[in-house]
C-alpha cells in the first residue's frame, strides 16, 4: 500500500492547529514508507515491536522520535533503552523498575506512560483504577531514571463511536486526577488516546497524543 500524503497533510495541519503530537503509526510498513513522511516533516512514529524498531532505528535518521506502543516485555527493554523517546504502554511496577534499570545504564531518563485498560474487551493489557493508583502512591519514587508523562488508552473495537467516547471520557477524568498532583518522577502532561478509527472522538474528549496507522500507511497485512 503507498502512503497517503494527501491524508497525512491533511491530518497533520489540523493537528498542528490544535497543539495535539501525531505519532504515526508504522508498524509493518517498510522503512522507505517512514522516510516518505518523514521528508513531509513528520518526526514522530510509533512501532509495536522491538525487533522492528531496532532495525528501523539503525536504518534511518537519528532525529526521528520513536515511540514504543506496543506491550514491552522486560527482557526486551534493553534494545530498545538507548534511544527510545516514549514508552506508551507500561502497566506494571516490575516493567518500570526494568525501564529505569536500562535507562540508568544508558545515563538517560525515559519518559514513559502508564496504559490504562479502558476497553471492555478481555483481550487489552493495562492497568485498572486501583493498580493506577498503587502504582503512583508507592513506587514511583525510587525510579530516578523514569519520567511518568501521563496515561495511554485503547477504546474497544467498535463500529459504536459512542462506546469508544464513554471510554475516552473516563480516561481523561482519571488523567484529570492526577495532572495536578505532585508526585516525584511524575507530570502528567500526556494523554495518549485515538486511532485511526476513532481519533476524532479521542481529540473531542480531550486527547493531546493520537497514534495513526491505517489511515495513513493504509490497511496492514496480516502479521
Ligand atoms: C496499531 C496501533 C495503533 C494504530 O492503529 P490504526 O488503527 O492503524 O490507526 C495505535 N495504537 C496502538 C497501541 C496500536 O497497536
Amino acid at each position: 500500500m503507498p502512503v497517503n500524503s494527501e491524508k497525512f497533510e491533511i491530518i497533520a495541519a489540523d493537528l498542528k492547529e490544535k497543539d495535539i503530537t501525531l505519532v504515526a503509526v508504522s508498524k509493518t510498513n517498510p522503512a522507505e514508507d517512514i522516510l516518505e513522511l518523514y521528508d513531509l516533516g513528520q518526526r514522530d512514529f510509533g512501532e509495536n515491536y522491538v525487533q522492528e524498531l531496532t532495525e528501523k532505528y539503525e536504518q534511518l535518521p537519528k532525529d526521528i522520535r520513536w515511540h514504543f506502543i506496543g506491550h514491552l516485555q522486560s527482557n526486551k527493554v534493553k534494545y530498545i533503552a538507548p534511544f527510545v523517546s516514549l514508552i506508551h504502554g507500561v502497566d506494571s511496577k516490575k516493567l518500570l523498575g526494568e525501564i529505569d534499570k536500562q535507562a540508568k545504564k544508558n545515563n538517560r531518563i525515559i519518559d514513559c506512560l502508564l496504559q490504562i485498560h479502558i476497553a471492555k474487551e478481555e483481550t487489552k493489557f493495562g492497568l485498572d483504577e486501583n493498580e493506577l493508583k498503587e502504582i503512583i502512591k508507592i513506587d514511583l519514587a525510587g525510579f530516578k531514571n523514569i519520567q511518568v508523562k501521563g496515561l495511554m488508552g485503547m477504546a474497544s473495537f467498535t463500529d459504536d463511536l459512542e462506546k469508544a467516547r464513554v471510554e475516552f471520557k473516563l480516561l481523561k477524568a482519571l488523567f484529570d486526577k492526577y495532572a495536578t498532583s505532585s508526585i516525584t518522577n511524575c507530570h502528567f502532561t500526556i494523554l495518549s488516546m485515538g486511532m485511526s478509527a476513532d481519533y476524532k472522538i479521542a481529540i473531542e474528549e480531550g486527547s493531546n497524543m493520537v497514534r495513526i496507522g491505517s489511515l495513513l500507511f493504509g490497511k496492514r497485512k496480516a502479521p
